[in-house]
């Protein structure tokens, strides 16, 4: 079987979040099962040595015509494909800058969907597997040149849905007709690109199987609960792995000392010297961390709304983010007023393994959370969760450690009170020292790959052909 897996950002040569960690998980984890091919933009900032130019398409989107060049790169067993056109290329970063989004977005991506196809269709691929807003024009695409390959659409984030003003399309050459109307395209009399990827998708899946039913509510769906109702026969949810290799503590190179579940001693160390580097005092407290994006749907506006109660316990705190400019100022604030907390407002992966090491907690409050992948990194390397009972969060972390592989501390409740209790049982499980290690090292020593994960989407695959 030959799938083409299709994705806005790859790890390591894009990333913005989890999407790219996936992506990278997802080739290694296929690779050995089907022939398997990747392809994501060329940004302007992708380190171009070692790709070989395979040839160029022009695409004539109504009375333009624009140049794409197709390149390769092959590493170890996987092939990548690389999407470089000027529009695509001449911007600095993935989706925006600091104004908001870019304006010709819809444009941008709905090229690198038609670049998509025209691959797909010249590797002859049997399933070409989509992710996201950026790449659901493809479905779209392929039916309007009548093509037979199977296609998989994968939600990793309802809430972003690639929505645009209505006349990009004519733009883009798509026929309004026929797919702006509600049971495709058209949201609210815009264009809402994730739409035309669930319509006209073959299979839908999303990041967790608890994030596939949420979405079909009110309170999770973003305005599509009705349109994924309707297509429910299609959706499943597959949960997320990581790239256990990748992540691993006892080979990372970005920790000064390695370490695995019998030389917990060592983690120890690096807290000691994590605090010491980030100006924190007396690693018999512990330590709490957060690493995320800072957004509202990372659960920001609790934590800020809690951290003068939390601040004020026998704890230090560390967050490394950014994101909404009031938030990091917020947290700025904050941390120049407690000794017992810093703030690192940056994105810096090296950084954030360094935390993780550190931590002997992880913070994840989200409002809500498709999958996640922070609470499995930070299970891996002996940090122990702490999460709201949401979607993929509710599937990976549970309290009653009889369950399994997974052990944190759940709050079920999105309020301050079951917030700040849940800190409460964690503080004391911790002082149970020997019980603590216990979950610790179980959580360390639990298979968060995403070797099943790859096993159940071959399944999917097999049933589409
Ligand atoms: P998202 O909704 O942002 O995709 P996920 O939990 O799926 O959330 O994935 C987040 C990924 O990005 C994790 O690998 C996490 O460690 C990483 N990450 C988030 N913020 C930062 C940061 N400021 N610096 C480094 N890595 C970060």
């Amino acid at each position: 079987m030959r799938v083409l897996f299709a994705s806005s950002e790859i790890f390591p040569y894009a990333k913005s979040g989890g999407l790219s960690d996936i992506s990278a998980a997802f080739m290694k984890s296929l690779a050995g099962d089907v022939e398997l091919f990747g392809v994501m933009p060329m940004y302007s900032f992708v380190e171009k040595r070692g790709m070989k130019k395979e040839r160029s398409f022009q695409f004539t989107f109504t009375s333009t015509t624009h140049e794409v060049e197709i390149y390769s790169k092959t590493k170890g067993s996987l092939q990548y494909y690389f999407i470089q056109s000027p529009i695509i290329t001449s911007r600095e970063n993935m989706y925006g800058d600091a104004e908001g989004d870019y304006e010709d977005n819809a444009f941008r991506f709905a090229l690198f969907s038609a670049a998509i196809v025209a691959l797909a269709k010249e590797l002859k691929v049997d399933i070409l597997h989509l992710n996201d807003w950026h790449t659901a024009l493809a479905p779209l695409f392929l039916k309007e040149q009548k093509s037979e390959i199977k296609t998989v659409f994968t939600i990793h984030n309802l809430a972003y849905q690639g929505i645009f003003e209505a006349e990009n399309l004519a733009r883009i050459g798509i026929d309004e007709k026929k797919y702006f109307h509600p049971e495709c395209l058209e949201f609210y009399k815009r264009a809402n690109f994730l739409k035309a990827g669930i319509a006209l998708g073959d299979a839908i899946t999303t990041v967790s199987p608890s994030y596939a039913n949420e979405i079909r509510s009110e309170q999770y769906g973003f305005g599509l609960e009705g349109f994924l109702e309707h297509h429910k026969e299609k959706l499943v949810g597959i949960l997320n792995g990581i790239d256990t290799e990748e992540f691993n503590p006892a080979k990372d190179k970005a920790l000064a000392l390695r370490y695995d579940s019998n030389k917990l001693e060592v983690k120890h160390q690096n807290k000691k010297e994590f605090l010491r580097q980030h100006g924190l005092k007396d690693p018999r407290k512990p330590l709490f961390v957060m690493v995320s994006r800072l957004v509202e749907q990372k659960g920001v506006e609790l934590l800020l709304e809690t951290l003068p109660q939390l601040l004020e316990m026998r704890i230090n705190l560390f967050i490394l983010g950014e994101g909404v400019l009031e938030y990091e100022k917020r947290f700025e604030a904050m941390a120049q007023e407690y000794e017992n907390f810093t703030f690192q407002r940056a994105y810096d992966e090296k950084l954030s393994r360094q935390v993780y090491s550190a931590a002997d907690f992880l913070l994840m409050p989200s409002l809500f959370e498709p999958c996640g992948l922070n609470q499995f990194i930070a299970m891996r390397y002996g940090a122990v969760p702490l999460v709201h009972n949401v979607g993929g969060l509710h599937d990976s972390v549970h309290e009653d450690d009889s369950l399994g592989c997974g052990s944190g501390f759940v709050f079920d409740n999105f309020c301050a009170e079951e917030f700040l209790a849940c800190i409460e049982r964690a503080l004391a499980a911790k002082k149970q020292s020997k019980k603590f290690k216990e979950m610790v090292q179980k959580n360390m020593d639990c298979d968060f790959s995403f070797t099943s994960s790859a096993k159940e989407y071959l399944r999917l695959y097999e049933s589409l052909l």
